[in-house]
């Protein structure tokens, strides 16, 4: 059953305008077991609010339906790990020695592991979905089974104590009661501590085109001008933000305590977004003309190298692929089969297209073409693997813009 919300999760105004519309989506991420392919699916439309410039979903799958049982391991790439362990470094960086760090989707740990491998041990990951908690949990590092909220997080000061240092990454975007989730990281936070999210960045999605990081677990897509109107309204302020590689592009954005003054790195991402227009309901409409093209381009190019008689299959089966692959409509009839390293995924078949995912073994006896490159945002982890596979005459096609075919 599909929740609709009405109010804005930032200035709780109620004026939406749907700015984009994929058709309706099975959850991107909930693969299909063969034999059970009636799934449910759900409107994946985008909202922009005319009061705060918030761009969002409404529609709204049960948390439990997307989370409870997660087929997304952080640790399934060497990219995410390495990009982690960066970031465990740095940010240790901005406390003090002995720090308690609480992590909020915290995966199987892979932030956490890092952060131990540095000597800061004293941890808590916060990971609903039970599988993967318990690949945390075999690594050493302490998970709580729950679904992050301000009453958790009143529970874990008052047994623990409170956090120098609380993080979130890939996973603020996923929460639709985002004032519950902030008054639980200041109930959490030590007030001179730090509240440091990622999050996959609006400003990238437009001024690329991208469209398949938009799936029904991500309910916001945020830039730099509307989370610091978010933070203010919870007597909180951005104290630097900086652009990151992960996912294509995202943001990493720190947040303290009481109100202060724009730093230079938010003043400086801010006056980009309003060039780029990002406040503007029209730039939304001009991105929603060039998806609907992207689709046309990859589907004339997809059925055009059929017809030449190639094979084509995909490589990775994030959810990625499921938002590109149903928007599009493409099936079995063009895409025979997906690869993926995550023996969480094979077996499956990616949802709503019912193209069945096989591991890299699989795929040697096949004679593959071209691969459709889904997992584009690991290119280059990617392209170091199938140096063979290239060598042989293989070619990638990489379905986000601008369209590429490599080599
Ligand atoms: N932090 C990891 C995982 C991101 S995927 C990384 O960056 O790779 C998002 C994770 O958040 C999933 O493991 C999901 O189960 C979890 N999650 C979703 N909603 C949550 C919530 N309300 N509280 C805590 N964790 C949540
Ligand atoms: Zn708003």
């Amino acid at each position: 059953m599909v929740m609709r919300r009405n109010t804005c999760r930032v200035c709780n105004g109620i004026s939406f305008t749907k700015v984009l519309s994929l058709g309706e989506q099975p959850p991107a991420n909930n693969l299909t077991q063969p034999g059970k392919e009636d799934e449910e699916k759900y409107p994946l439309d985008v909202y922009i609010c005319g009061d705060c410039g918030y761009v969002c979903l409404l529609d709204i799958v049960p948390k439990d339906a997307l989370f409870r049982n997660y087929l997304y391991v952080s640790s399934t790439t060497k990219t995410l790990p390495q990009h982690f362990k960066d970031a465990a470094r740095r940010l240790s960086g901005l406390v003090e020695s002995k720090p308690f760090v609480v992590e909020i989707g915290s995966n199987d740990g892979v932030l956490l592991r890092a952060f131990k491998e540095i000597g800061i041990k004293n941890t808590l990951g916060i990971e609903p979905a039970l599988n993967v908690a318990r690949i945390a949990r075999e690594h050493g590092i302490e998970t709580i089974g729950e679904f992050f909220s301000k009453g958790l997080a009143g529970k874990i000061a008052a047994e623990k104590g409170k956090a120098d240092l609380v993080l979130a990454n890939n996973v603020f975007a996923h929460i639709d009661d985002i004032d519950d989730a902030a008054e639980g990281v200041k109930a959490l936070l030590k007030d001179n501590g730090f509240f440091v999210f990622e999050v996959q960045y609006l400003g990238y999605l437009i001024e690329n085109n991208i469209y398949d990081m938009i799936y029904h677990e991500h309910l916001s897509y945020f830039s730099a001008l509307v989370l610091e109107k978010f933070f203010h309204r919870h007597g909180m302020h951005i104290s630097d933000v900086e652009k990151i590689a992960t996912h294509g592009g995202s943001i990493r954005v720190y947040v303290k305590k009481g109100y202060g003054t724009r730093p230079d790195s938010l003043e400086k991402i801010i006056s980009e977004e309003i060039e780029l227009g990002l406040d503007k309901k029209q730039t939304y409409f001009t991105y929603a003309q060039n998806i609907e093209k992207q689709q046309q381009e990859l589907v004339a190019l997809l059925k055009k190298l059929k017809a030449q008689g190639k094979k084509l299959a995909g490589y990775g089966a994030p959810a990625k692929a499921s938002t590109i692959l149903n928007y599009c409509g493409i099936g079995t009839s063009l895409v025979d089969f997906i690869i993926d390293d995550s023996p969480h995924k094979q077996g499956l078949l990616i949802p709503g297209a019912h193209i069945p995912i096989h591991s890299r073994r699989h795929a040697g006896k096949e004679n593959v073409d071209y691969f459709i490159m889904f997992a584009w945002n690991y290119m280059n982890e990617i392209l170091d693997k199938e140096n063979d596979f290239v060598k042989n005459g293989g070619k990638f096609i990489i379905p986000a813009p601008p369209f590429k075919i490599i080599p």
